[in-house]
């Protein structure tokens, strides 16, 4: 006998959970898919920024963040590799209560979440379950078929959503023509013991070099440190030695951290990549999270998005299943409510992928020009802030703005912070 549901979510990563937990919530019968054999356990990027803090706490989740796991951190520091301070961005300055960043240790949130989603909705997450294939009644999408156990088993749904992550099978088996776009860096993540004990965040951009130190619970230590992609097996030649000097030559104040380094296994290796969709939504079916719109990390904002598209559906979906109309024209409310805030932050992250990541002697100048101006300048950095903490949605920086920024012109209103 097929299953039948209200709606079947594929994939449980930032976006999936968060879907299936607010519709349980909601009281929507739905079905979570996931690949993975259970709840994920891999070393990844853990910051949870004020506009996800806000989604958690409307989940009931937030103060469930168990505290030896989480640290808020208020200063992140830029700085120039060689150690000239930049500029700050002080989470101090949003609006409260979520007016820090909360760096968790690795999975920390999501472990929360997917505990919730267990509770709110006994039975409906299902790990191992990977997504085969739509089901369609014309054009229209009408399930899925999934394998569980060696297994294949069909799911008749009232919509299905792909949360399946940036080579999401779901998008493909829509047909959405999509441009997937792997940047030429990715990271090299590790999660350090602290002897060196470091309390604010720090940034260090270089010539071709980035490496981003975040505080976090119990002593601990993310260092993201940029490679060129497809380099791993090149930086492990050099040994862990090599790595480690780089690290000193970077920020000496830090050796003792950097020194918890001994193996490889404490590190792990990020691709970076975006997602251009020309659809994010089809008759019965919608894409949310890096299946529709993945960008690059310095948006900070990858997980969230994810988030805000979730909290975005469950808004839409009960009134759709109670009108019986899941037609894209219906779902693309969705979508047209998303879109500018996803693709603002996707042009910004680009933008600063070509000032940051670059070995251009000029770029840097300029890039360095531009930190120094933010970190004089209350107004510009505020505006900064603000839209890494996923709190706005139009660009920060307008034509004039960025003539400022870049010290071409002066900025009369520089004291001034204007909410965006
Ligand atoms: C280096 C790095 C640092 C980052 N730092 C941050 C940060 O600080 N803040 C932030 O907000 N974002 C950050 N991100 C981005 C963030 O990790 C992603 O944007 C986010 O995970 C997207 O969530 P998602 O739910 O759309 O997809 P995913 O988290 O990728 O989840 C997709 C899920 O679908 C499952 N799946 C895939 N295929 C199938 C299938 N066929 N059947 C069943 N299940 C399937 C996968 O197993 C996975 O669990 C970072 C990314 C990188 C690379």
């Amino acid at each position: 006998m097929m299953e039948r549901t209200d709606v079947v979510i594929v994939g449980a990563g930032g976006g999936g959970a968060v879907l299936g937990l607010a519709l349980a919530q909601k009281g929507i019968r739905n079905i979570v898919l996931e690949q993975a054999p259970g709840p994920p356990t891999g070393l990844r990027g853990e910051i949870l920024q004020p506009n996800g803090q806000q989604i958690l706490d409307r989940l009931g989740v937030l103060n469930k963040l168990p505290a030896d796991a989480t640290r808020s951190v208020r200063h992140f520091h830029f700085c120039k590799v060689g150690g000239e301070k930049l500029c700050t961005a002080d989470y101090g300055t949003l609006p409260p209560p979520y007016n820090r960043a909360i760096v968790t240790l690795p999975n920390a949130a999501h472990h929360v979440i997917l505990e919730a989603l267990g509770k709110a909705a006994p039975g409906a997450l299902r790990y191992g379950a990977t997504f085969k294939g739509l089901r369609r009644e014309g054009n229209r999408v009408v399930g899925v078929d999934v394998e569980r156990g060696g297994q294949t088993a069909a799911i008749s749904a009232r919509l299905v959503v792909g949360a399946d992550g940036a080579f999401s099978k779901v998008r493909e088996a829509l047909g959405i023509p999509t441009k997937l776009h792997l940047y030429r860096e990715g990271y090299l993540i590790v999660i350090l013991d602290s002897p060196d004990g470091l309390d604010e965040g720090r940034y260090f951009v270089g010539r071709g070099e980035i490496l981003g130190l975040f505080p976090a619970a119990g002593r601990k230590v993310y260092l993201f440190d940029m490679i060129p992609a497809g380099s791993m097996e090149r930086v492990k030649a050099q040994g862990l030695e090599a790595r480690i000097k780089k690290w000193i030559s970077i920020d000496p104040s830090l050796e003792k951290t950097f020194r918890t380094l001994t193996d490889w296994k404490q590190t792990a290796y990020m691709p970076t990549g975006r997602v251009k969709t020309s659809a994010w939504v089809a008759d019965g079916a919608v894409l949310i999270g890096d299946a529709a719109h993945a960008m690059n990390p310095h948006a900070s904002q990858g997980r969230m998005q994810a988030m805000v598209d979730a909290m975005t559906l469950v808004e839409l979906i009960p009134k759709c299943l109670e009108k019986g109309d899941v037609s894209a024209a219906t779902l693309g409310e969705f979508e047209r409510c998303r879109r500018p805030q996803v693709e603002m932050l996707q042009r910004l992250a680009d933008e600063q992928v070509i000032f940051w990541n670059t070995s251009n002697p000029v770029l840097a100048f300029l890039r360095d020009r531009v930190f120094r101006t933010i970190g004089r300048n209350r107004r510009l950095s505020y505006k900064v802030l603000e839209t890494t903490a996923g709190l706005r949605e139009t660009t920060p920086f307008g034509l004039l703005d960025r003539l400022m920024a870049g010290g071409f012109l002066p900025d009369p209103n520089a004291d001034k912070v204007e909410h965006g």
